[in-house]
């Protein structure tokens, strides 16, 4: 049966997922559609959805305004896995604060129990690179491509820490919710992708 995989394109990193989720596709030899979803409509047919880093309150405010948030929220209820990749990861939270603004009035899907600080790490000049490993999910070494990125600075009790860099929570899983500080379709590796791919294949079935 063929899965229906949906990357968020309001803004932010679409393309690149789109390209990371095809090949971890491919490389798992499933059988799935890898599409751009914006519309409330696009996103009903969906298996798995994947929310791109970019601007939270962009994607937030964009989605709010054409309805596709709720739909979000319906989904994911109904138990759809859903990646959130950076402003992805702030999107799902229960609350955001950023680390030098303080909290802000931002539309947030407010799933993942977790406390997060937007731009924990600095500035865009304060990006950087570093291997960071996923041991509980059988991905020992990432490159994790830090971009203004969150951090999380606390977890409720249904949610599992998948990695760790510098002490800082950089991701997390709830159920079938995956949130990550860093940008896996900026590298080559799609060991996270295939993850999320083979959550959404079995979720289906
Ligand atoms: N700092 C951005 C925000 O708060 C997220 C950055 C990213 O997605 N690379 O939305």
């Amino acid at each position: 049966m063929s899965i229906n995989v949906g990357i968020l394109a309001i803004q932010g990193d679409v393309q690149e997922n789109i390209d990371a989720t095809k090949r971890a596709v491919t490389e798992l030899g499933l059988d799935g559609n890898v599409i751009p979803v914006k519309t409330p409509e696009e996103i009903s047919n969906l298996d798995g959805l994947i929310i791109p880093g970019g601007e939270s309150t962009t994607i937030g405010h964009l989605s709010l305004v054409n309805s596709s948030l709720k739909k979000i929220k319906e989904k994911i209820e109904k138990g759809m896995p859903v990646l959130g990749i950076c402003a992805g990861m702030i999107m799902l939270s229960k609350t955001a604060s950023d680390r030098i603004i303080g909290k802000t009035d931002q539309p947030l899907l407010e799933f993942l129990d977790i406390k997060l600080e937007r731009n924990s790490f600095g500035r865009q000049r304060d990006s950087f690179q570093a291997d960071i490993s996923m041991d509980s999910i059988d991905i020992p070494v990432f490159n994790g491509v830090f971009i203004r990125a969150p951090s999380v600075s606390d977890v409720g009790s249904g949610v599992q820490v998948l990695s760790k860099f510098n002490d800082k929570i950089i991701a997390v899983k709830q159920g079938n919710i995956i949130g990550t500080a860093f940008h896996p379709e900026l590298t080559q590796d799609t060991s996270l992708h295939k993850y999320f791919v083979n959550l959404v294949s079995t979720s289906r079935n």
